[in-house]
């Protein structure tokens, strides 16, 4: 990237070009867009701006081309990987997308809402509901994260087992270029085979090829039935084994598959108010599974019918169905409060992978004694969304430690356990991405031709290198 203006340039420019987009420069309100949710990084900005229409982001990104200003995309600001945090510099323009948070249309027929990048993801599912329809991307952020940051690094979530991943929801795309160009593809069809698929390649590219401003999403009919249970199992084996038997005995209507260890459910039960433990006694291992259908079926009996089948043959040792729709919260609840319950407990190694389903109970038993022998100070708390392979292969120092001990220590677990995952045919980021990261490890793991190819990619779209520097890929 060329050497950035002096900020008393760069900001009388941004304010004489972009004169109705509002620009924040004092501390006190630019202090939010600064550190990220997870608070590993402080950056230092030029300045925020908030832009209310694709028309203002362009013009900012106009602006910023020409100058050789750096950019960085801001939704919600919950990327787990600091990807929408600004460097220390001083010299990079935030644009936060938060006011542009219309719902611009919702066709019931076609099964599709179009929407502007900065609507909160519970936002969108709340207007999919309103209009009698279901929007099914759902992960524990969904009241602070956008779609456009959903988009930006194609989130996975709670629902990828039935529904796909953000990049499969979505049917077109608004996005501003780097030099300020609109590509304009907010085509709402199921069919369209024209050229390449340029929407697919900024989804997931986490702000550094582009500003997406709108997306047109996929919607289902409503959800009429839905059955819970909370699971004990005697091990991952077990636990892959019943997904197996679920898929076979409820097809498409099997919705999630969670994966929980004690340690897990213990620490969401100590930290988390109101939290209690589903089922008495300990397991090493449980499964929260949710089927759902469309149609009013009576799912309660084919769930009880699968987990006793299931107990037959040895791999569950006990289940509680959801009998209410408040239990079925409780359970979703444990679950979705293992992050901060995992926060509250001090500090921590956090680890987003996958592997094949199938290579899910050798990586476990693997990685885990790994810890145990390197790391006999950490408590492993690997959980997540095994129906997709996913884990939070996390590492939690419960005795207690100092943050900058286990900071000296991170880089060599962290590659040791990404070794074991890409041993085991495995992605080292499964569903946050890269952001600042994880950009050593994406050098690391990527072949050259792979690396080659995003490279050529970025300076084809972002010549002046101005997009998101410093995050996905290495300078
Ligand atoms: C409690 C909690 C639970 C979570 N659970 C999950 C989960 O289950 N699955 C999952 O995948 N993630 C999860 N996340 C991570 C996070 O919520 C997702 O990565 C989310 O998609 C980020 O959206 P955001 O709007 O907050 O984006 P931000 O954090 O603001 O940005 C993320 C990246 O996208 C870029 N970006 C943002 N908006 C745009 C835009 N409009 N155009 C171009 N680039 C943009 C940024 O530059 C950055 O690189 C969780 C986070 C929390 C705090």
């Amino acid at each position: 990237m060329s050497a950035a203006p002096a900020a008393s340039v760069a900001l009388e420019a941004l304010r004489r070009n972009c004169a109705e987009v509002p620009l924040l420069t004092l501390g006190e309100d630019t202090a939010p867009y600064l550190t990220d949710h997870r608070r590993l990084y402080h950056g230092q900005a030029l300045a925020v701006a908030l832009p209310r229409s694709a028309a203002q982001v362009s013009a900012l990104l106009a602006c910023c081309h020409s100058l050789g200003i750096a950019v960085v995309p801001q939704g919600g600001n919950t990327s787990y990987c600091g990807g929408a945090t600004p460097d220390e510099s001083g010299q990079q323009l935030v644009i936060g997308l938060g006011h542009m948070n219309r719902v611009r249309a919702i066709d019931t027929a076609n099964y599709s809402i179009t929407v502007e990048a900065g609507c909160l993801l519970a936002h969108v599912q709340r207007a999919a509901d309103a209009a009698g329809c279901y929007f099914p991307l759902e992960l524990g952020s969904a009241g602070s994260c956008q779609i456009g940051g959903n988009l930006a690094t194609n989130a996975g979530g709670l629902n990828v087992l039935r529904f796909g991943m953000a990049r499969e929801l979505a049917l077109g795309i608004e996005a501003v270029l780097p030099d300020g160009r609109v590509f304009q593809r907010l085509r709402s069809l199921r069919k369209d085979n024209t050229g390449y698929d340029l929407k697919s390649l900024l989804i997931g590219s986490e702000g550094t090829l582009g500003i997406i401003t709108a997306a047109t999403l996929k919607l289902w009919p409503p959800l009429r039935r839905r059955a819970t249970a909370f699971v004990a199992v005697a091990d991952v084996a077990a636990a892959i084994a019943l997904l197996a038997q679920l898929r076979a005995a409820a097809g498409e209507r099997l919705h999630s598959f969670e994966l929980l260890p004690r340690a897990a459910v213990e620490l969401a039960c100590r930290f988390i108010a109101d939290t209690r433990a589903p089922l008495d006694g300990a397991h090493a291992w449980y499964v929260l599974c949710e089927l759902s259908s469309f149609v009013d079926e009576p799912l309660d009996e084919l769930l009880q019918n699968a987990l006793v089948q299931a107990s037959s043959l040895g791999w569950v040792l006990d289940a509680a169905l959801a009998a209410s729709e408040a239990q079925r919260r409780a359970f979703w609840s444990l679950r979705e409060t293992i992050p901060e319950a995992q926060r509250r407990a001090g500090p921590g190694v956090k680890h987003d992978i996958s592997v094949p389903v199938s290579a899910l109970p050798a990586f476990v038993a693997e990685a885990s004694a790994w810890v145990r022998r390197e790391v006999p100070a950490g408590t492993l708390v690997a959980y997540g969304h095994a129906g997709d392979g996913n884990l939070h292969f996390n590492i939690n120092w419960l005795g207690g430690a100092a943050a900058a001990d286990v900071a000296r220590q991170e880089p060599l677990i962290r590659r040791a356990i990404h070794d074991l995952v890409v041993a085991h045919g495995g992605s080292i980021s499964a569903e946050h991405g890269i952001g600042r990261l994880k950009v050593a490890e994406l050098q690391h793991y990527t072949s050259p031709v792979e690396l080659d190819l995003m490279r050529e990619i970025k300076r084809a779209l972002d010549p002046k290198g101005i997009m998101n520097p410093g995050k996905l890929l290495a300078p």
